[in-house]
């Protein structure tokens, strides 16, 4: 059985083709620029990767080099081998609570989200349409990135707005990164040998998005991205919480437009807003006593601790806390920092295998602490690939 993986953002799309049998990798790759005269294309297989730069004018014409590409080199030889196509969806509003089989019906209603994700559903809709195009007859079946997050209760999703805000313009929390949240749930669950029902988390995805969630039971009870992906930790790029006063203070005392308020919020802020890098790897390189680096790494660290602080208010206990995303599963320096001083909330970690960097899965709390400490590679493909074929056995 095989599945190929879709996910399409804004002018890209990565692509994971799955043998589930044993949720290996096939092919895998990676195209950029789509819509522009030199867009790139990565494809890699069997520890070979192909590179070009090719015109790409639209997703339509990115999934027939895609097809190309696999056919040419025998890892299909019909589309309609393949068991379904699985897309992940960036916005699936307060409507879907989980992976969801497409018809006509669904892409209506992703394209109501739009306003919500206005970079990414339209991109979303692109690709599903464009495998449509290749096969009438193939499954396809949309994953959310908020699916995960539908279980929040209402007194953690609601902002406290007008009513009307919220029933008529929908406007409340939803989350992300709920794909990745979920794979971490699963395989912290196999290190503590307990079943999800059973588990309480905290997971902290740390990569140029970020965003902190507490599980209870194996269900998402709060997250810290909101309505947008722009609340919550100090991201790459995003500023994470701020007050929404500065936006008005900016607006009419600055004579800001929204659009470029918008444009520093989203990418000028977080980060590269405080010392003009956004890679954690060059800002620790930087970093020294009193400098604007070190500052960086103290304000994003800072945020992540008042978020573990609150969620293990509203959890009853917690099992472990996972770190997962590119800098939380590869800086021990970062992860440190985190847990340094939390020792009031049963946490103490061991240094050396922090820093062992086990690949993909490992724990490093004291054999002493009450929680666990564990570092779990997430893979966003292969749980769309696992949710797909979920969505179809139902
Ligand atoms: P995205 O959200 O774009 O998928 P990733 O999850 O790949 O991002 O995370 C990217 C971040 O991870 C970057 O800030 C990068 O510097 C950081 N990162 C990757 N490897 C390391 C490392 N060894 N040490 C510190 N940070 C790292």
């Amino acid at each position: 059985m095989k599945i190929l993986v879709i996910n399409a953002g804004s002018s890209s799309l990565k692509f994971k083709l799955f043998k589930m049998l044993d949720e290996s990798v096939i092919c895998s790759g990676l195209m950029q620029e789509i819509g522009k005269e030199e867009a790139s294309v990565s494809f890699k297989h069997d520890d070979q990767e192909l590179k070009k730069l090719m015109s790409i004018k639209d997703y339509n014409e990115a999934l027939c080099i895609l097809f190309d590409l696999i056919f040419e080199e025998g890892l299909l030889v019909d589309i309609n081998e393949l068991y379904a196509v699985g897309h992940r969806v960036v916005h699936g509003g307060d409507v879907f609570s989980k992976a969801t089989q497409i018809n006509g019906e669904v892409v209506s209603r992703l394209k109501e989200f739009i306003p919500l994700a206005p970079l990414h559903n339209p991109a979303n809709i692109s690709g599903i349409l464009a495998v449509k195009q290749r096969s009438d007859t193939i499954r396809q079946v949309a994953v959310f990135d908020t699916a995960f997050h539908q279980s929040i209760p209402e007194h953690a999703f609601r902002y406290a707005l007008e009513s009307s805000l919220f029933f008529e313009g929908k406007i409340r929390r939803y989350g992300f990164h709920g794909s990745s949240h979920k794979y971490v749930l699963a395989q912290a669950c196999k290190l503590l040998k307990q079943d999800e029902k059973e588990t309480n988390i905290i997971s902290l995805h740390l990569g140029n998005g970020a965003s902190a969630c507490a599980i209870q039971a194996g269900q998402s009870i709060d997250t810290s991205m909101g309505m947008t992906p722009l609340e919550g930790l100090v991201m790459g790029t995003r500023s994470g919480d701020i007050d929404p006063g500065i936006i008005f203070y900016l607006h009419e005392h600055k004579g800001y437009s929204l659009e470029k308020i918008e444009t520093i919020l989203e990418k000028e802020s977080g980060l590269f807003g405080l010392c003009g890098e956004n890679d954690m790897r060059t800002i620790i390189k930087k970093a020294k006593a009193g400098n604007k680096y070190q500052l960086a790494i103290d304000i994003f660290v800072y945020r992540i601790k008042k978020y573990i602080g609150s969620y293990f208010a509203i959890l009853e206990r917690v099992d472990a806390l996972v770190f997962t995303g590119g800098i939380g599963e590869n800086s021990s320096e970062i992860r440190s920092l985190i847990i340094e001083g939390l020792k009031g909330l049963g946490i103490s970690y061991d240094v050396h295998k922090n820093r062992e960097m086990i690949k993909n899965k490992f724990s490093f709390h004291k054999e002493k602490s009450e929680i666990k400490l564990f570092v779990i590679a997430t893979d966003e493909e292969l749980e769309i690939a696992l949710q797909t074929k979920e969505a179809l056995d139902e």
